[in-house]
């Protein structure tokens, strides 16, 4: 396909998916697209050639808003293009357009969007995930074979388990992080989504490597892909008995059941494991997080960007206490909260240090079980399949507890990534693969041979 093909073929899947009411994407046009489309037909072919990316709202770009999703940046356009897009340009991919979130990448639904909802692909009464649940939604579709997602906690591996795609999220500091819009710093990644591994894996490959525009991107050189690998003999394979609890979802354990047969077939030594602190993982996340973003959303104050609001009494308080809490939504409001509270004088200790503390746990839980000869891990990527709208959003605990088997990786700061492994009920359900530090290579062949070998569309029980 050309590129003005590819254009006018991305175009009409868009318009068919906003048709059918998905809400995955939040700004696209058709001219944008045909612009795009004719400057890659005048360059060399790359590596991204033939691929569409969709990219999620919270990575900037010169020629579209860029909004996260939250009336605080209604209409922000930014004046620099986030060095990931830079990169997909110069792979000879065609960027598509900019997908829903939950706003500023908190959630796990895609409800907490400030232009509503996503819906999931195969059925609209259920949530699609999140927080990168539009671009999930758009790949599920085929409109585009690619996005970029963001990670912060799982952001990317849970709505691609729950949409039936592959999910990838990289070692922290293997993607550069300049133009993505800052969360939770410490633990942001801007991770991939692809209708099948090599899409996914060619799409992080492309962003991936040092960038002197954040200092926190490893020195390594870009990723290869890894070619796939068809026998696993010598590798051997972890599964994390906290992540396989007796109460485990029946149709989650059928399907991980049946992947591990598998990946034993392939040749892998398959042993148990334990990564003891995993159950403090979730309230460690939850208050590191909160404290990150409430420091990196003090930027939003009426003055510096976005949208203004101004109080009646018309004093600098006012203007704070109007532009902020009309342009945030509820979750954003409440992790300004919770992450001010956890961060002030008299609490940090209580709170945020012993947070910090557990997280070092975490990551040293990780680095012994590595050390002591597992090469990857082998876990279900959620604890449920998509649930429904509705269901969660009023509780913020439930909600969080989505994120139980995805939150230990961010906070290690390990690759992930998550491959569909079945279904149940109709409903797609993903497996995770986890590895150590810039160890994409292992763990990303891994999930080709599972996928060469799964039959992701078949029933599980
Ligand atoms: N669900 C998690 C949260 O709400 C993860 C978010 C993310 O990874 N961006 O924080």
């Amino acid at each position: 396909m050309t590129p003005s093909e590819l254009a006018a073929e991305t175009g009409r899947r868009f318009v068919a998916a906003e048709a059918a009411g998905l809400n995955a994407v939040l700004h696209w046009s058709q001219e944008l697209l045909d612009r795009d489309a004719a400057t890659l037909s005048g360059a060399a072919p790359g590596p991204l050639s033939g691929t569409a990316v969709a990219i999620k709202d919270n990575i900037v770009t010169t020629d579209q808003p860029t909004t996260c999703a939250s009336r605080i940046l209604e209409g922000y356009v930014s004046p620099f293009e986030a060095t990931a897009v830079t990169r997909i340009r110069a792979a000879g991919g065609l960027i598509a357009g900019k997908t829903n979130l939950d706003e500023f990448a908190m959630g796990s639904s895609t409800e907490h969007s400030a232009f509503g909802r996503v819906k999931h692909p195969l059925r609209p009464e259920l949530v699609p995930g999140g927080s990168s649940g539009g671009s999930a939604a758009i790949v599920a579709t085929g409109a585009v074979r690619a996005a970029l997602g963001s990670e912060t906690g799982g952001s990317v591996r849970q709505p691609a388990a729950f949409c039936g795609i592959v999910g990838i999220k990289p070692s922290y500091g293997r993607v550069s992080r300049f133009g993505l819009v800052a969360f939770g710093s410490s633990l942001d990644c801007i991770s991939t989504f692809g209708t099948t591994v090599a899409d996914a894996s060619a799409l992080l490959a492309a962003i991936s490597g040092h960038d002197p525009r954040d200092a926190t991107t490893v020195a390594a050189p870009p990723m290869d892909v890894p070619p796939p690998r068809t026998d696993l003999r010598g590798l051997v394979i972890g599964l994390p008995v906290e992540y396989f609890p007796d109460d485990l979802h029946p149709g989650i354990r059928a399907a991980c059941d049946r992947a591990i047969a598998h990946l034993r077939a392939l040749g892998a030594e398959v042993r148990e494991v334990s990564l003891p602190h995993t159950r403090y993982a979730v309230p460690a996340y939850y208050v590191v997080n909160p404290a990150e973003a409430a420091a990196n959303l003090a930027r939003y104050d009426g003055v510096r960007y976005g949208q203004r609001r101004v109080g009646p009494e018309g004093d600098v308080r006012a203007l704070y206490r109007a532009t902020r809490g009309q342009g945030f939504g509820r979750e954003v409001q409440r992790r300004i909260l919770v992450g001010t509270f956890v961060l002030s004088a008299g609490y940090a200790d209580q709170y945020y240090r012993r947070a910090q503390d557990v997280r070092r746990r975490i990551a040293a839980d990780f680095s012994a079980v590595f050390a002591s000869g597992v090469d990857l891990l082998f876990t279900p990527t959620t604890p449920t399949p998509a649930f429904r709208a509705g269901e969660k959003v009023e509780d913020p605990v439930t909600m969080y507890l989505a994120d139980v088997f995805v939150c230990p990786a961010s906070l290690a700061g390990i690759p992930a990534m998550s491959v569909p492994i079945g279904r149940d009920e109709g409903l797609p359900l993903g497996g995770q693969l986890m590895a150590p530090h810039l160890d994409e290579a292992t763990m990303i062949a891994v999930a080709a041979a599972l996928e060469g070998v799964v039959d992701a569309t078949a029933e599980v029980r």
